[in-house]
């Protein structure tokens, strides 16, 4: 019954991602158009030509990508554990959350780490994961000036910390006591199975969340996971 909930999060999760992604797909095929109609209407200089058809691959191939990697996320998630290094994983959150920051008027700064970090687990499991934490970063920032949300990694003793921060509404002592059990949420559309279940998978993984936050500070969420080292 749980994982039952937990995918109905996904999916109500990812579905408002959609919207944003749909947002943000429009801008290229517009573009694309443009170019299209341009082209049909008068003959070009050659170089005009090419530079417009090479715009248009670009966009094109933005978009594809922008679709390919929401997919792999939104399908159901395996338990398989794998292999999985991080920077991939960060260059992934930030193509399919950018759209929604944007939309959500929130800066948005995930960097990569300048080397490859592993950890033994399910590659669209941990995607899942952090695009809960980011998207609750981004809707506690509605209605903030200067909205930052950010996703930092450090290594650490043979651990991967992964750091979300935001600045947004942050949460008093009783709803810090109340993250991860099932169902607390206090949005109007929430449904409180994002946490409940990112919880449960950080766990089944050997890793911890912390967590410091206090009404009008922000948040800051710490995920520590086991490091594999190879
Ligand atoms: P939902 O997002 O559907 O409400 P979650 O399990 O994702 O459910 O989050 C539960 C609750 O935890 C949220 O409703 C919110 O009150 C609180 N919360 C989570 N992340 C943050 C954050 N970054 N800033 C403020 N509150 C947060
Ligand atoms: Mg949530």
């Amino acid at each position: 019954l749980f994982i039952q909930f937990a995918e109905n999060e996904k999916v109500k999760a990812i579905s408002h991602v959609a919207a944003s992604l749909a947002h943000e797909v429009r801008n290229p095929l517009t573009a694309v158009k443009g170019f299209l109609t341009l082209i049909r209407e008068k003959p070009l200089e050659r170089h005009k030509l090419e530079q417009y058809i090479d715009i248009s691959i670009d966009e094109i191939q933005r978009t594809e990508s922008i679709l390919s990697q929401y997919l792999s996320i939104s399908k159901p998630l395996s338990t398989q554990r794998e292999q999985t290094e991080m920077s991939n994983v960060l260059q992934v959150i930030k193509d399919v959350m950018t759209p929604f920051a944007n939309m959500s008027n929130v800066q948005l700064e995930i960097d990569k780490p300048a080397f490859p970090v592993w950890i033994l687990a399910n590659q669209d499991g941990i995607k899942q994961i952090l695009v809960n934490f980011i998207k609750n970063a981004i809707e506690a920032c509605s209605d903030i000036p200067k909205a930052n949300v950010s996703l930092r990694l450090k290594v650490e003793a043979g651990h991967v910390i992964l750091v979300i921060k935001d600045n947004g509404i942050g949460m008093n002592a009783d709803q810090i006591n109340r993250l991860g059990t099932i169902y607390f949420s206090t949005k109007s559309s929430g449904t409180g199975l994002g946490l409940t279940f990112s919880y449960k998978v950080i766990r089944a993984l050997g890793g911890t969340v912390s967590v410091q936050s206090g009404p009008l500070e922000g948040t800051v969420f710490t995920i520590t996971l086991p490091m594999l080292e190879k």
